[in-house]
């Protein structure tokens, strides 16, 4: 029976985005969202800072503590990004320019960044010796010598398996040091977690179903064409793109002028036009049980009001929603995965004309050091003036942003811009802002066997007392990127119609 009542528990952009999905589908529903913050959208937060020169002159940056860019593979934030008018405020960055192309390692224990080979071309050009100075190598090298030899390695997945860590999967195929050296870099950029954690078929799925194609080879299988998505469900509706997806030809990754949070300010905007929406901000729910004599879910909320409701979504992180439910009706596998913490800390410099601070192109990520962890707690770099210029104001011509993301909190600034100077062989400045932002238990570990507990946890939702009327969503179920989240809110409710 199509639902009369529908809370939705969470205001991040999962949250949000079933909000706006549902209440298209069920026009006659009163939805009513919950948000522990009063600021909504989650772990989305994008200011302007102002910035008043050394000669009067006033110029502000935009500095994001949360998500900063996107891919333009999610189809349904594309679609959002159409239905709320977000076309104007796109900023993209095609694939072609050097701010995409240029990305980089900092290895512990070399000199400066190395370059990550961009194309075949520059692989093999700086892939030929080992020993080559250029800005390229060693990487060239580490990579050509693991590509070449993928495809002849035999199909060497264990028998039964059905998981395992992206570092064990990297390794088979590819070699220990490749794993440690672009698996750890890649999932310390996106994760801030351990790549000998986190399951290859949860966070990269394409790379375990591209073995299979390949018959064991990896290459193999990137070139064979991958058929069916395996995500994509037989009666999801089409995306309604516009002129979105023509726009995001070539396109590496993109954002907005004022940031990552015009999604949430335009989500937001048009849920607040909806008659059948409440949005309650600064409310938790304190506990959710289904009430089997009225078959309604009752949830209460630290507003000290009872809300019910005959369907709900939960989109709130997996351990608080541990917490609402009583002992008694427990739902499997929700405290599975460790969330990591990472602190961002956003660095604005002047710089002396002529004087760059930073080689162009996107940032820099530190892989797993040989004996352990990334080096002195900081897990990459993001390039923001020169990955997304476009952001920032008139007149800031000789200001530098940039982003550090770090396991730990910072101790010390001085000694941060200290540790960055070495990493990227400059001398920095003094900062002229410095925000720091301690982004507690803000990413989910997908740990290996994640998707079958997650099977598992769909199967208990879909018996009593749940009756397949709870939805469990967001990035500690589907998947961790903005994309991710936005696609399972519009799948929420999609068998409750
Ligand atoms: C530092 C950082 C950088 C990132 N960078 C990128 C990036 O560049 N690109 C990308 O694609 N992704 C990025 N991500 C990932 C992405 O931003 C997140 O995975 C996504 O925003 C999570 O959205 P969510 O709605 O599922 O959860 P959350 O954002 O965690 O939202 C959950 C909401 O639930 C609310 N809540 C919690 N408990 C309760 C309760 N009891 N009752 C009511 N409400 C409650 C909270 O107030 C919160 O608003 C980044 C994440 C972080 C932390």
């Amino acid at each position: 029976m199509a639902p009369s009542s529908i809370a939705i528990l969470g205001g991040g952009l999962t949250g949000l985005s079933a909000a706006f999905h549902l209440s298209r589908r069920f026009p006659a529903a009163q939805i009513t969202l919950l948000n522990k913050d009063i600021h909504f959208g989650g772990w989305v937060h994008s200011k302007r800072a102002k910035i008043t020169l050394k000669d009067g002159r006033e110029t502000s940056v935009l500095l994001e503590a949360g998500p900063r860019t996107l891919r333009p593979n999610s189809k349904s934030v594309l679609e959002l990004i159409n239905l709320l008018d977000l076309s104007p405020s796109l900023l993209t960055v095609p694939k072609s320019s050097p701010a995409s192309r240029n990305r980089f390692l900092r290895l512990p224990g070399t000199q400066g960044l190395l370059r990550i080979p961009s194309s075949p071309l520059s692989l093999l050009t700086s892939g030929l010796s080992p020993k080559s100075s250029s800005l390229h190598s060693p990487l060239g090298y580490i990579l050509l010598s693991a590509i070449a030899r993928e495809p002849f390695r035999p199909w060497n997945r264990p028998l039964m398996i059905e998981d395992e860590s992206v570092d064990e999967f990297l390794t088979r195929r590819f070699g220990s040091e490749f794993a440690r050296i672009f698996g750890s870099a890649l999932v310390h950029g996106i994760y801030a977690a351990d790549s000998r954690e986190l399951s290859v078929r949860a966070a990269f799925p394409s790379l375990w179903d591209a073995e299979e194609r390949g018959r064991g080879s990896l290459i193999a299988g990137f070139l064979l064409p991958s058929g069916v998505s395996a995500t994509a469900e037989v009666d999801d509706p089409p995306y309604q793109l516009g002129d979105v997806d023509e726009q995001m030809r070539g396109v590496s990754v993109y954002s907005f002028s004022q940031g990552i949070g015009a999604l949430v300010d335009a989500l937001l905007r048009e849920l607040r036009t909806r008659r059948n929406v409440r949005l309650l901000g600064g409310v938790s729910a304190t506990g959710l049980r289904m009430n089997p004599r009225t078959a309604q879910f009752e949830i209460t909320t630290s507003s000290c009001e009872t809300l019910r409701a005959t369907h709900a979504v939960s989109a709130v992180p997996l351990p608080s929603l541990k917490g609402l439910l009583s002992p008694k009706t427990p739902l499997p596998h929700l405290t599975a995965n460790p969330y990591s913490s990472v602190t961002v800390v956003n660095l604005v410099f002047l710089a002396s004309p002529g004087h760059a601070l930073h080689p162009v192109g996107f940032g820099y990520l530190v892989p797993r050091a040989s004996s352990g962890h990334a080096e002195n707690a900081i897990l990459g770099c993001v390039f923001d003036s020169s990955s997304m210029s476009a952001q920032e104001a008139p007149r800031s011509a000789g200001i530098v942003k940039m982003t550090a993301m770090l396991r730990e909190p910072v101790a010390s600034i001085p000694r941060l811009v200290e540790m960055l100077s070495e990493q990227l062989g400059v001398r920095l400045p003094e900062p002229l802002i410095v925000r720091v932002h301690d982004n507690v238990h803000c990413i989910p570990l997908l740990r290996v066997g994640h998707l079958q507990r997650m099977r598992e946890l769909s199967d208990v939702l879909q018996g009593e007392p749940w009756s397949g009327k709870l939805e469990v969503i967001g990035a500690g179920v589907g998947g961790v990127s903005v994309g991710d989240c936005v696609e399972a809110g519009r799948r929420a409710g999609r068998s409750w119609a």
